[in-house]
């Protein structure tokens, strides 16, 4: 019912020439991937080769960040409009924009807003912290991130959506969460936030993927769940054999 969806990461990772080289060397085994939506989200600079690279093929493109304006007296900042001419996706609320540039739940709406009004499709990102989940407090963190993410957001929106799962203790430790505990999660807690804003039909219709510590041997085991519906994956994605080894993963699906 819900297409899997395979996401890379890139982070703050790969000069111009860097990008296109591993482009390039992904290209062959992601496009004998069938079923399976993928995404590569290379830093801002390697967007605009990357597009012209990725020109006839069905692989999509996505940014790491935006900033909820579309221009203006904001230095440094890209626009969903500056965006949305490169992009499909974009990346909002990782937590490593939440704790190393201060980002707020109200910051994430804004831009989560401002990306579907300019028809870019935001993959949401929430997870607790370790120390909140040892406090047993995962499913009040995560329902309150999911809650202040989509305040405002319409029914009809809600369809050009993509949430993703990522307990921060998970996110490039090399300690993934456990496949059933991701499964519950979503079931239980992100689920049914979504459907109090969006209703149930389109709770159930938006895709919501796992993120953390996902690589090619423990992939198949996440995609078994029938919750997760792909993975947002970062380190291994910056390696060609590893990223098609996980998107072949998600096509067994
Ligand atoms: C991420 O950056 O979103 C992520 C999940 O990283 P990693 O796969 O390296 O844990």
């Amino acid at each position: 019912m819900r297409t899997p969806l395979v996401a890379g990461n890139w982070k703050l990772n790969k000069t111009i020439p860097e990008a296109c080289k591993l482009v390039t060397e992904l290209l062959p085994g992601l496009q004998t991937v069938s079923g399976v939506e993928i995404v590569l989200c290379p830093p801002f600079t390697a967007l605009m080769m990357i597009s012209i690279l990725l020109e006839g093929t069905d692989i999509h493109l996505g940014a790491q960040n935006m900033y909820w304006e579309k221009e203006g007296a904001y230095t440094g900042e890209v626009s969903p409009l500056m965006l949305k001419d490169l992009c499909q996706y974009v990346i909002l609320g990782h937590s490593e924009r939440r704790k190393y540039f201060g980002e707020t739940d109200q910051d994430i709406n804004r831009k989560v807003k401002a990306a579907l009004a300019h028809n870019l499709i935001p993959i949401v990102c929430v997870g607790e912290t370790l120390e909140e989940n040892e406090a047993g407090r995962a499913a009040e963190v995560v329902s309150k991130q999911v809650k202040a993410g989509l305040t405002g957001v319409s029914v009809t929106e809600g369809s050009q959506l993509v949430i993703a799962y990522e307990p921060v203790w998970a996110i490039g430790t090399g300690r993934a969460a456990t496949p059933e505990g991701v499964h519950t999660v979503i079931r239980n807690v992100i689920r049914p936030i979504m459907a109090g804003i969006l209703g149930e039909n389109m709770a159930q219709f938006v895709r919501v993927l796992y993120g953390g510590s996902v690589k090619p041997d423990n992939a198949a085991e996440f995609f078994g769940k029938p919750e997760i519906d792909g993975a947002l994956v970062g380190g291994a994605s910056l390696n060609a054999t590893d990223f098609v080894r996980i998107a072949r993963a998600a096509s067994q699906k």
